[in-house]
């Protein structure tokens, strides 16, 4: 469900016209609707209330790297969320947009010493380790700052999540995690550690998941775990269970399970384990928040199906180019007929591709198009290659509408470096 509907004729989001701000901002731009970020919200938490144990319920910990906006974030703060961060900066935007930290998992394979310094000065509530040799250099830092680093394993279950290759996190041959065969002897060994309270368990298999099965696998793969641990005498409180829902990119397929299905599922799974949950969704509470306007630029012929070339590019959003992604494509103020178009963007690669032989609503050049469900790792992945400056962002809330995030002058971006003396 999102706030993005054709009102008299025009692509709106909520009360705002696409093209009263692409009119305002220029294009390309990418917009997002506050109360569908709300309404995200609300379905998954009431998909997962009232599952695990303890007196504040599950945390849910925005994934961050998803939409890291300051306006997103402090949106998600209000709701109550908390906060999955996966690097210093993240921590910082976090602590910015006003998530508490107590509410903030730190996640990553390749956490520095500095980083953990920062996490353990805010006052991270959870590290999730995903090596031996992580949980030594936290230990080290913990006790040279004199605190203490509440942890979890993140475990590899070896569940082949069945989506791309490129956000299938889960299998044994993946980066993530400590092996599931390991983690009582890596347990053990964390315990003795100084400086460290082993407190969860954790697990995240991938993204934009279609299929709860493989997750289900997982989750019972860490509930034996969880049996065992605590029989080698490890109180396990925390229960990490990751992210992944995947979002409907394309109508005409069905739909991914819904978060209500995930939590029925979730509490299927982790009955009897008696500890609290967290959970880090990303996609499933941004994707269909945000769209990118862009306009034609101009029309080419092709050999099968002329191209549609407009001003946004794979630097805006890159993932179509990155996981082959289907976004809808829809033109801002349709005219009514369709046309098989090829949609691409003017940087010098062929994989700047967004569509191929699509049939979309017809568009000459000048029209607006909006790319859907473009609110998760769309802006967070945008480049400025081919000097094409960090695609601005708007965020709409009702009738009003305000900038979030502006549109570097190329002048800055110049002005950020530096030319060497021996030059000038
Ligand atoms: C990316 C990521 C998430 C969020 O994944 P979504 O598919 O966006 O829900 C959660 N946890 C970890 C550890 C991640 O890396």
């Amino acid at each position: 469900m999102d706030h993005f509907t054709l009102r008299d004729g025009a692509l709106h989001a909520e009360d705002v016209a696409l093209d009263a701000i692409a009119d305002a901002v220029g294009t390309p731009v990418y917009v997002y609707s506050n109360a569908t970020l709300r309404h995200h919200v609300q379905v998954m938490r009431d998909a997962v209330t009232g599952l695990g144990v303890g007196p504040d319920g599950p945390l849910i910990a925005f994934a961050v790297k998803a939409n890291p906006n300051g306006a997103v974030l402090a949106t998600l703060a209000r709701e109550g969320l908390g906060a999955d961060v996966v690097s210093g900066g993240e921590i910082a935007r976090a602590v910015a947009a006003g998530i508490p930290p107590a509410k903030m998992v730190f996640s990553g394979v390749g956490k520095t010493a500095d980083e953990m310094r920062q996490a353990l000065a805010v006052g991270v509530g959870q590290f999730n380790l995903e090596s031996e040799a992580e949980a030594e250099m936290l230990s080290v830092v913990a006790v040279a700052e004199g605190r203490t680093a509440a942890v979890a394993y993140r475990i590899n279950p070896d569940v082949d999540a069945g989506t791309h290759a490129k956000i299938s996190t889960g299998r044994s041959d993946n980066k993530f995690g400590i092996p599931y065969a390991a983690a009582p002897a890596a347990y053990t060994r964390a315990a003795a550690l100084p400086g460290l309270h082993v407190q969860g368990v954790a697990v995240h298999i991938g993204s934009q998941l279609t299929d709860l099965a493989p997750l289900e696998a997982a989750f019972d793969r860490i509930g034996a775990l969880i049996a065992t641990l605590r029989g080698a005498g490890h109180a396990i409180t925390t229960a990490d269970l990751g992210g992944g829902l995947g979002v409907p990119y394309d109508r005409s397929l069905p739909a991914p399970p819904s978060p209500a299905d995930y939590g029925v599922m979730v509490a299927r799974a982790t009955k009897g384990w008696d500890t609290r949950l967290i959970f880090e969704p990303g996609r499933v509470i941004v994707g269909n928040a945000g769209a990118l306007v862009a306009t034609v630029i101009r029309l080419k012929d092709g050999v099968d199906s002329p191209f549609v070339i407009v001003d946004a590019a794979m630097n805006d959003l890159l993932r179509p180019s990155l996981y082959d992604a289907w976004h809808d494509i829809r033109a801002t103020r349709p005219n009514g007929e369709t046309a098989a178009v090829n949609v691409v963007g003017p940087v010098c690669e062929s994989g700047d591709t967004f569509a191929t032989a699509r049939i979309m609503d017809a568009v000459a050049a000048g029209d607006r198009v909006a790319f859907m469900t473009a609110g998760a790792y769309a802006a967070a992945m945008a480049s400025t290659y081919n000097s094409r400056p960090l695609t601005p962002e708007v965020l709409v809330d009702g009738d009003r509408w305000a900038v979030v995030r502006a549109r570097e002058p190329i002048e800055a971006m110049i002005a950020r470096e530096q030319i060497p003396d021996w030059l000038v």
